[in-house]
């Protein structure tokens, strides 16, 4: 398998079936050893000897069941003790570097953030994220032993069969080596994932995505992605190149985007683009009151002020967030299409505009989409915020932890 243990606490931990047991505990705690026989067919001593070498690795607890079964003893329950180890989750976004330290349920323990503020040569950035792991390493009395892994999610194309992030269009940055130059630095187990497929993760394991085998999570930023959720698996292609829902393209007349092609949704919908269109067509608008507020350069523009415009009903900025969601809702129903999910999860700031971009988006999807028998795919916001990419990295850990069909 590709992921090597330094330390060596999670993988001795690891058996097939232990971690068959572990995840029904995880899956339906509090749960009894005769439960959790019945649903992995294990037979019920393999369960009680699996179980005892959990309890003394300290990864489960055992508790009183209050209720009993008609007269019977009361069975003993087993639950996940979330604070035997420990996660460290990395996002590098454009402008950010935010590094977590979570308990095994994903509660955030540390949380710290440090802005790049002048695009880094490629040492200066594998220094930079050692810096801010060590940061949080630094202030937390949480013993370095303790630490499953840290998962690393990177905007940009990664492989993460290597590690390796291979392009950041937005660092101008090629090839960085994150695995090795953290093992290194660290030894502790590194998992890199691209960070729209990491969101995927996170979405399946702590939101929208929870118990839904087939989910797309459209992911709209500086730029836009996809995760795309099929058979209970992230598919990445050979190429760890899919979802790049972003660069399909709406109007090959359409304004150019920054990948070199014309019309891509990416120059419609994506959060420049729309600040772009703002900024170019607002002279035309004098009675918008975004007019007003950018009138000699006295404020800059940004999202919340679009967001706020249409709000007070201005035309203008609803117009723009009403085509922005059209565009996204084009989009997604062309990829529904195809894919069929079950669920579109949609996830960024834009979003927060609620039904200004939100309606044109559901019209748009329930217009373009071709039902050939009665499906219904529902249209839902990540409810994970802005803690959904970082949380995603540690998502990347716990997959590996408790896994079932890898070892
Ligand atoms: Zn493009």
């Amino acid at each position: 398998m590709s992921y090597d243990t330094k330390t060596g606490s999670f993988e001795r931990m690891k058996s097939l079936n232990q971690s068959t047991v572990l995840n029904m505990i995880r899956l339906r705690e509090p749960i009894s050893r005769a439960e959790i026989a019945k649903l992995t067919k294990l037979t019920p001593p393999t369960v009680s000897s699996l179980v005892s070498e959990l309890i003394e690795k300290n990864l489960i607890t055992e508790e009183q069941s209050i209720s009993s079964k008609a007269g019977g003893r009361k069975p003993i329950l087993l639950r996940i003790n979330y604070t035997a180890h420990y996660i460290i989750g990395v996002y590098a976004a454009a402008e950010v570097i935010r590094v977590i330290l979570t308990t095994m349920d994903g509660k955030i323990v540390f949380d710290f953030s440090e802005d790049i503020t002048e695009l880094p040569s490629k040492n200066e950035f594998v220094i930079m994220v050692i810096e801010c792991i060590q940061h949080v390493l630094n202030n937390t009395p949480i013993k370095k032993e303790l630490i499953l892994g840290i998962g690393f999610a990177m905007h940009g194309l990664v492989d993460p069969d290597k590690g390796l992030a291979i392009f950041s269009p937005h660092l101008h940055l090629e090839n960085i080596p994150i695995k090795d130059s953290l093992e290194k630095e660290f030894d502790i187990p590194v998992i890199v994932e691209n960070d729209v497929r990491a969101l995927a993760k996170a979405e399946s394991w702590f939101g929208q995505g929870q118990g839904v085998s087939d989910f797309i999570s459209l992911s709209v930023g500086r730029g836009i992605g996809s995760g795309i959720y099929i058979n209970n698996e992230i598919y990445k292609s050979s190429f760890n190149t899919a979802g790049e829902i972003g660069h399909t393209i709406l109007d090959v007349n359409g304004p150019k985007c920054q990948c070199g092609n014309n019309g891509c949704l990416e120059a419609y919908a994506s959060e420049s683009a729309i600040l772009n269109r703002v900024r170019a067509e607002v002279k035309n608008h004098s009675d918008s009151i975004l007019h007003e507020w950018l009138k000699d350069g006295k404020d800059e523009l940004d999202l919340k002020m679009v967001f706020k415009a249409a709000r007070e009903d201005d035309f203008f900025a609803k117009l723009v967030l009403e085509e922005a969601g059209q565009s996204l809702g084009l989009a997604a129903a062309n990829m529904i299409n195809i894919l069929k999910p079950a669920k579109l999860i949609v996830e960024g700031s834009i979003f927060e505009a609620g039904d200004f971009v939100l309606a044109p988006l559901k019209k748009s999807i329930e217009k373009y989409t071709f039902k050939s028998s009665n499906e219904d795919i529902s249209v839902v916001c990540s409810n994970l915020g802005k803690t959904g990419m970082v949380l995603g990295a540690v998502t990347l850990v716990l997959q590996k932890m408790f896994k079932t069909d890898e070892i």
